[in-house]
């Protein structure tokens, strides 16, 4: 294996995908990033309001979408480096089991954001199936009933790269739905939502409304990375614990 790698860096030099630092696909202080557990985010956005007036969906992520973050986010996406799959998924394996207690209360579905056909087959499939098995595994593992459910898709619309907020939500709307199929399994079950990177809340807007029209209730979702709007702070990196 290892000999393999050092014969694969001698023909495609190899450089991490977050800082550039050389022989290695993902560095320690680039995975630290990623290690410092959950935290809300979905004050950064304006569009995950209940509109009963119970407070917006709580969202949960493991860092700011910046820097070294932000590079390794967008060279998984979209130039191929698929072998960043593993390290995301391990790292919301990891760190599920911090989810509040009302959320892993009971069995929950953990059901990814669905992506259109295009990028598909652009990159080879959903990749954010996998950061939702990576959530149900970890959860499971904590002791939690919950298992992958990717009962969503996207149909027409455009990829959201580069569009607005707005333009994202017109592009989304109408556009996730829960195929008949599925609906049935479904109904009153409680859902975890997860997707790659909460931008504007739109995605996961409209994955919780087709999940609420096929009768789940959704109580919550995790993303991989947030982007700090114009609005809000970056959160600053964890400082060391000393205990
Ligand atoms: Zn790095």
């Amino acid at each position: 294996m290892t000999f393999a790698r050092e014969l694969l860096g001698l023909l495609v030099p190899v450089e991490c995908a977050g800082c550039g630092l050389d022989d290695v696909a993902w560095c320690a202080a680039c995975a630290d990033r990623l290690a410092g557990g959950l935290w809300r985010c979905e004050d950064r956005v304006p569009r995950l309001d209940r509109m009963d007036g119970s407070g917006p969906l709580p969202v949960w992520t493991l860092a700011d979408c910046t820097g070294p973050v932000r590079r390794a986010v967008v060279a998984w996406k979209d130039r191929g480096r698929f072998d960043l799959t593993r390290p995301f998924v391990a790292a919301l394996a990891d760190a599920a089991p911090g989810l509040s207690s009302d959320v892993v209360a009971g069995p929950l579905l953990v059901v990814p954001s669905p992506s259109t056909g295009a990028a598909r087959r652009r990159r080879g499939g959903n990749l954010v199936d996998a950061l939702a098995t990576g959530v149900a595994d970890g959860l499971a593992l904590g002791g939690v009933v919950a298992a992958a459910a990717p009962v969503l898709v996207r149909t027409r619309g455009h990829d959201q790269v580069g569009l607005g907020a707005r333009a994202r939500t017109r592009n989304l709307a109408g556009h996730v739905r829960v195929p008949t199929r599925h609906v049935a399994r479904l109904a009153g079950r409680r859902v975890l939502v997860v997707d790659d990177v909460l931008t504007t809340g739109a995605t996961i807007a409209a994955c919780r409304s087709a999940l609420e029209r096929a009768g789940a209730q959704v109580v919550g979702a995790v993303t991989l990375a947030s982007t700090p709007g114009p609005w809000a702070a970056p959160r600053l990196p964890r400082a060391q614990s000393t205990g």
